[in-house]
């Protein structure tokens, strides 16, 4: 599916469809420890977190996840559009009403 349908399909919110609860976008990041291996040819224990950036990979869930709520988004059920705008299709897909 594309980007427009997903816009199509979805719905701009901007709390927890369920229970209200403010929504949380996590970015995913990829971060690395990186050892060297030495002159002896073994693996240092000297190490260096490295930050390999963004994987472009987002998840979601209501503040209240865990908790009393059960909302939340996988990567591929919700988008940020243009606009910073929450796109939510998972729990506002229309696609029933056609
Ligand atoms: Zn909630």
């Amino acid at each position: 599916m594309n980007y427009m349908d997903y816009i199509d399909r979805g719905s701009k919110i901007k709390s927890c469809p369920k229970c209200g609860g403010t929504i949380i976008v996590s970015r995913l990041y990829m971060y690395s420890l990186n050892s060297c291996i030495g002159k002896r040819g073994k693996l240092l224990k000297k190490a260096k977190y490295c930050d390999d950036g963004p994987i472009d990979t987002m998840l979601a869930s209501c503040e209240n996840y865990y908790m009393k709520c059960d909302v939340h988004w996988n990567a591929d059920e919700f988008i940020i559009d243009d606009e910073s705008c929450f796109i939510d299709y998972k729990y506002s897909d229309r696609s029933d009403d056609i």
